[in-house]
């Protein structure tokens, strides 16, 4: 069911029953306003009944009361003393049924009693010489018949008032809901298409102008996102497609006429270089896609941090011999089992390679520092040069993958070392900071949370 209907049958409902209420209080009012109506009528008949029997003109009272005080269908009087004798009757009915219902008159309160449409009420009244029952009763036809109607008017107000206030319900719930109608509308009509269309922005601060801020706060994410993801699909087949056509046009040069054995060698060298490099950026971007939070918390155990670090540094080193790589650890706790760290060694051994061989590619002297510290339960981890620098406009996008600052022009690399070390600190709940300075060099300071 719809929610627009859903809030006009509540407030039909409730209106229902606040109606009913009232009109249930109404109609309970009225009918006991009649009863005793009724009763007052008879008790004044009865009084003058009474004013009349004692006075002796016996003869004269059902004219005499009739023509005072107007007479109901079907009304009768019995008077009685108070041994239950019966001293006037004003019809001939028969008059045995009366014993229990005398026996129930009080001087407190008149007893009530009916059969089929009669009612009638047994009440004592104070006379000059003694005290008298009573006993009086009616159709109040015209009583009843004022109920009827009351009652018939009752249900209509009732059940049109819930009618009326289920159709207002749904015209103000309509009026209200239309507006996020319109934005799911919008918001449906957005694909990979035009994921930069957004929804229309309404005035005011009420929460479907929030519904809609909030909607295009997530479309500017994912626009972000969907950007992100093309331009690395890209930059990910461009990466791969260079050293694929520098093969292809290698071999086809070679092949062109016979060679020396020289040449091929020479050849077959240059095309294994490109290959390796290849198969280095492919393994990279695999790490890269693969680099799961999930998955890799699944794989994680306690590491010592500074074993990390002599492990890629022999790393480095194997591959580049000529890279110096100075380890220093500052203020070490003396237990040493205090260096340990939550994570996934592979994971984080290429984090350190990668920051060390930057260190060390992008600087002259081809050095890098790395110095480790422990502060309370964090260890922190920096890595420093005193190469060329970064460029204050491109700090803010050195992390994002497949870029590549100014500073790189002439030095080996594809742009995925920074991004791949950026998402492995997150998977370890970790920090990294950069401060550069072009022409004085960089640091990378990371932290991590020991696993005390
Ligand atoms: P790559 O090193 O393959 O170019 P990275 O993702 O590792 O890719 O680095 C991205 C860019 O950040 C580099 O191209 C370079 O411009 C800059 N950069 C990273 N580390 C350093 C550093 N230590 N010194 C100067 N520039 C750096």
């Amino acid at each position: 069911m719809k929610i627009r209907y859903k809030l006009a049958l509540g407030f039909a409902l409730v209106s229902f029953v606040l109606l009913l209420s009232a009109a249930a209080i109404v109609y309970f009012v009225q009918q006991s306003d009649r009863q005793q109506q009724l009763l007052d009528r008879l008790q004044t008949k009865a009084r003058k009944a009474i004013v009349y029997y004692e006075s002796n003109q016996l003869n004269s009272i059902q004219q005499e009361l009739d023509d005072a005080i107007g007479v109901l269908p079907e009304e009768r009087l019995l008077i009685y003393d108070i041994d239950r004798r019966l001293l006037y009757q004003s019809d001939s009915g028969n008059v045995n049924l009366t014993g229990s219902i005398l026996s129930q008159v009080n001087s407190r309160k008149p007893a009530k009693f009916s059969d089929n449409e009669l009612e009638g009420f047994g009440f004592q009244v104070k006379g000059s010489k003694q005290v008298y029952l009573v006993l009086a009763s009616a159709n109040d036809i015209f009583g009843r018949k004022k109920l009827e109607n009351l009652a018939n008017v009752l249900s209509l107000v009732v059940f049109g008032g819930f009618l009326l206030s289920f159709a207002c319900g749904l015209a103000f719930a309509s009026r209200a809901m239309n507006p996020i109608s319109e934005v799911i509308k919008q918001v449906d009509a957005i694909d990979y298409s035009n994921i930069s269309a957004r929804v229309a922005s309404r005035k005011g601060r009420d929460e479907i102008a929030l519904l809609a801020y909030t909607f295009n706060k997530m479309l500017d994410r994912l626009e972000v996102a969907f950007k992100v993801q093309r331009n690395f699909v890209a930059n990910a087949s461009h990466e791969m497609r260079t050293p694929l056509t520098a093969i292809t046009g290698q071999l086809e040069v070679v092949l062109l006429k016979e060679r020396t054995n020289r040449e091929y060698k020479m050849a077959l060298e240059s095309v294994l270089d490109d290959i390796i490099n290849l198969t280095q950026t492919s393994n990279r971007l695999l790490l890269l896609a693969q680099t799961d939070s999930k998955i890799a918390e699944s794989s994680f155990q306690p590491l010592r941090i500074d074993d990390i670090l002599w492990q890629a540094q022999a790393e480095v080193i194997k591959r580049k011999p000529d890279y110096k790589i100075d380890i220093t650890f500052y203020d070490l706790p003396e237990d040493e089992m205090q260096l340990t760290i939550l994570g996934n060694d592979q994971l984080l051994i290429t984090m350190a390679t990668n920051l060390m061989d930057n260190g060390c590619k992008f600087s002259p002297d081809h050095t890098v520092k790395v110095q480790l510290s422990v502060y309370k339960s964090l260890v922190q981890i920096m890595f420093s040069d005193q190469g060329s620098g970064i460029p204050k406009e491109d700090l803010p996008h050195i992390f994002e993958p497949f870029y590549r600052s100014k500073n790189a022009i002439l030095v080996k690399g594809h742009g995925i070392g920074l991004s791949l070390v950026q998402r492995i600190v997150n998977i370890h709940h970790g920090n990294l900071k950069v401060l550069s300075e072009p022409g004085v060099g960089t640091a990378f300071i990371l932290t991590f949370p020991l696993n005390l």
